[in-house]
């Protein structure tokens, strides 16, 4: 599904963030990956999803057999690469359901599907928000308007589950996820899997993996992924942290 060979990127300034990323990801993999702060974990992510503040210098980012890098971040979603906090804007009188029927629609039709009709759509909010225990009164605020830690981590993979991208990057860069959050996270990922999909999953947090069973773990340290392993990997940093790797 996603291959990236080699892949080099820089910021505005020049300096070089990723030094040569290799990662393969096939459908109905889980991959997660790990690493100390300011490794590039979070510029990995914005680079896969195409955010125009960094630059590609080198090496391929081949979906579904294309070379991405040249598409716009809008063309990549509507490829189905869905990376979390995507709309993190607040829209104040447009409704989390509303947003979500637009968006799922848009994507529809950059796909030449037509508008889903209206019936279909609200058995599908009704099936996700149910899975992700989201109720009623959540669905009717306005998108992101005074939202918790909590209730934005339940949006975004609320939105995850109702555009049912091929392949979901969460970035959990918040470093403030309650429990609850990390189950809603946990909880959202387990329901999404399956044979035909994949998530990455970037995160701190390897109790998240109490939750989630990862096919690979991956380490990023200072630009490339230096170690691959399975979930045994991540217990294995938990205990030794990142230093015996990094020499
Ligand atoms: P991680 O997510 O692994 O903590 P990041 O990808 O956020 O790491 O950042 C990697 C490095 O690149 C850091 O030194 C960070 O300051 C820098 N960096 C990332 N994005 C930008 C940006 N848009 N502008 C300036 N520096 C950036
Ligand atoms: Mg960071
Ligand atoms: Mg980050």
């Amino acid at each position: 599904m996603l291959r990236i060979n080699n892949l080099q990127a820089q910021i505005e300034d020049g300096t070089q963030i990723l030094k040569g990323v290799n990662l393969q990801i096939n459908p109905g993999e889980v991959h997660v990956i790990m690493g100390p702060n300011g490794a590039g974990k979070s510029t990995l992510s914005s680079v896969i999803a195409g955010k125009e503040d960094y630059e590609v210098t080198a090496g391929e980012i081949i979906f579904e057999g294309q070379d991405i890098v040249e598409d716009a971040p809008e063309d990549r979603a509507h490829k189905g690469i869905f990376l979390s906090f995507q709309y993190p804007v607040e829209i104040p009188g447009v409704t989390v359901t509303n947003f979500m029927k637009a968006a799922l629609n848009e994507t529809r039709k950059a796909n030449g599907l037509a508008d889903m009709p209206a019936k279909e759509m609200l058995a599908l909010i009704r099936e996700k928000s149910e899975q992700l225990g989201i109720k009623k009164d959540f669905l009717s605020r306005s998108l992101n308007e005074g939202f918790s830690g909590g209730e934005k981590k339940r949006n975004e993979i609320f939105q995850m589950m109702m555009l049912n991208p091929k392949l979901a990057i969460l970035d959990e860069t918040d470093s403030g996820l309650d429990i609850d959050a990390l189950r809603v996270v946990a909880d959202g990922v387990n329901a999404f899997r399956n044979s035909g999909n994949a998530v990455l999953i970037i995160t701190h947090y390897q109790r998240l993996l109490n939750y989630i069973e990862p096919d690979f773990v991956h380490v990023l340290a200072n630009g490339q992924i230096i170690k691959t392993g399975d979930k045994n990997l991540a217990l294995e940093l938990e205990a030794k942290g990142y230093d015996w790797l990094l020499n």
